[in-house]
């Protein structure tokens, strides 16, 4: 694995798979851009997602809901006024940060201190931050007291009250800009989820249990975007919401994250690298009932979330129903008197209309990248002690399956022989083939190490007859990018031969 977030991002730029968002212009901050590579690797990963949560289950449906949704969805979801995070100013070089961070950027003995100034106990960090919250104008005394530091300049901050700021991305619809034409860019694709859950069990008459499952791009204005693709301003998410009936939700939640872990495992990421985050009851979101935190071990950074597995209650459909007095909500929302739709299913006993309980769980794909980047990256002592980089990426998620390399670029016999290989290795639907004459074979090796490609099929002289051997004719070399082996296959096999392995 990877043991610094710097060889990553350094690996990442080099062969293509991440660029910093409009980088000719500056860049912009928390926006990437997905290479060559890094688009091949990431539709690979959201691939394997829904193989394994539609495809191979029988209670699911997927979904693919527009990104800008109705300013009311939003109000409704509890966003407009929650989803939030609080942020500091320093009033000396005008820079904002978000509070916590802030806080955890600091040296022990200074988060002590701030600690003693908010007369918190500074073992417990969730804590401290939410008494900063709660009291701001003693939070900026003691965060001035402290000696906190501002991260940009070095020097102690001139810190202002902490304030709520919301992270969602608003724009205007339409030529008209009145009061009410505007929506959001959605903050999370879930909300997209249950604003057509109606639909979906009208139009696939489901019963309960069942779930819908999205992967989509989702926005969020962060304060303070940072550690490369592990926290952007425009991410993308897998999202599962599962419904069943109340009662049977926590045996669904444990469900849940065991089918999570065991997919995250056959992703090469194990278990041993994910701490399970059981989400003490005072720093749960007002919704949900119980929430484990999938915690992956990140180079540099240190166990950060993966993805969220949290039981909902009924509270997002009980937010969004009409009629919610009739319903018997568990779950404390908001009145609803915009909403035209009853949100219920029949109970699969008792057969009278029933909320759902909700089981989410919800993985960022960038954060599954760099994941699965981290656990991939190998740097090796061969056995005439070069050193070489290979990601070991599992199979069905490398972003190059097989490519095929003439060994001389100018001899027709030879580049045409390889060129009607690679026609026929991408007709198997595995992903891409790369036809690869860019340089010499070393290089094409080293090159197809970096990024993971499991296997190197070569074309010579003696697959065309006009080498030494005229037993290989007809033969190909194949290299293992794992073992190094090198095995002659015959073409006529060839096919099967990759087709075996790569499955
Ligand atoms: P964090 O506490 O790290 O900000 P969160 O608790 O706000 O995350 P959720 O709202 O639970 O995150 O979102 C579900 C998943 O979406 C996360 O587990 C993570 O994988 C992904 N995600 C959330 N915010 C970001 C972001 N800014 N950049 C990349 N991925 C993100």
């Amino acid at each position: 694995p990877a043991t610094s977030m710097e060889e990553l991002v350094s690996l990442c730029k080099r062969r293509g798979f991440i660029f910093q968002g409009s980088e000719i212009y500056g860049g912009l901050q928390g926006f990437y851009d997905y290479g060559p590579l890094g688009v091949e690797l990431k539709n690979n990963i959201k691939a394997a997602w829904w193989r394994t949560n539609v495809y191979e289950r029988d209670d699911m449906e997927g979904l693919d809901a527009s990104i800008i949704m109705h300013r009311l969805v939003l109000r409704h979801s509890g966003h407009e006024a929650t989803f939030s995070d609080p942020m500091v100013d320093n009033r000396k070089t005008k820079k904002r940060y978000r509070l916590d961070h802030l806080v955890k950027d600091q040296k022990a003995d200074v988060q002590a201190r701030v600690a003693e100034g908010m007369g918190e106990n500074v073992e417990n960090f969730p804590a401290l931050v939410a008494a900063l919250v709660k009291q701001p104008a003693r939070a900026s005394g003691a965060l001035i007291a402290a000696g906190v530091r501002d991260p940009f300049s070095g020097e102690v901050g001139d810190w202002t009250e902490p304030k709520p700021f919301n992270m969602m991305f608003k724009t205007t619809i339409g030529p008209t800009a009145d009061e009410d034409s505007y929506g959001y860019l959605r903050p999370e694709t879930a909300q997209g989820i249950f604003t057509n859950f109606k639909n979906v069990v009208d139009s696939t008459s489901r019963r309960l249990p069942f779930g819908i499952a999205q992967i989509g791009k989702a926005f969020r204005n962060e304060i303070t975007p940072r550690n490369f693709i592990f926290r952007v301003r425009e991410l993308e998410q897998m999202e599962i919401e599962f419904f069943c009936a109340p009662g049977t939700d926590e045996e669904w939640h444990q469900h849940w994250l065991d089918a999570r872990l065991a997919w995250w495992e056959a992703q090469g990421v194990p278990r041993e690298k994910i701490q399970i985050l059981d989400v003490p009851k005072e720093d749960l979101a007002h919704y949900s009932k119980r929430t484990y935190d999938l915690m992956y071990d990140y180079p540099t950074l240190g166990h950060e979330e993966i993805e969220g597995i949290a039981n909902r209650s009924d509270y997002d459909l009980g937010s969004h129903t009409k009629a919610q007095g009739e319903l018997g909500l568990v779950a404390k929302v908001d009145e609803n008197t915009d909403s035209i739709a009853k949100l219920t299913i029949p109970h699969p006993e008792t057969n009278k209309p029933v909320v759902p309980f909700v089981i989410e769980p919800s993985a960022g794909v960038d954060r599954a990248m760099l994941a699965v980047l981290s656990e991939a990256f190998t740097k090796e002592t061969l056995e005439n002690g070069s050193e070489r980089i290979v990601l070991k990426l599992r199979p069905h998620l490398a972003p190059i399956k097989v490519a095929v390399i003439p060994l001389a670029r100018n001899r027709e016999e030879i580049t045409a022989v390889a060129r009607a290989i690679k026609a026929d290795l991408q007709k198997l639907g595995l992903g891409r083939v790369l036809y690869e004459d860019s340089g010499n074979i070393g290089k094409a090796y080293r090159r197809h190490d970096e990024v993971g490609t499991p296997y190197c099929v070569t074309v010579d002289f003696d697959t065309v007859g006009k080498g030494e051997d005229a037993s290989l004719t007809d033969t190909v070399t194949v290299r293992d990018r794992d073992t190094l082996a090198q095995e002659r296959v015959k073409i006529s096999e060839l096919a099967g031969w990759i087709q075996g392995r790569l499955r």
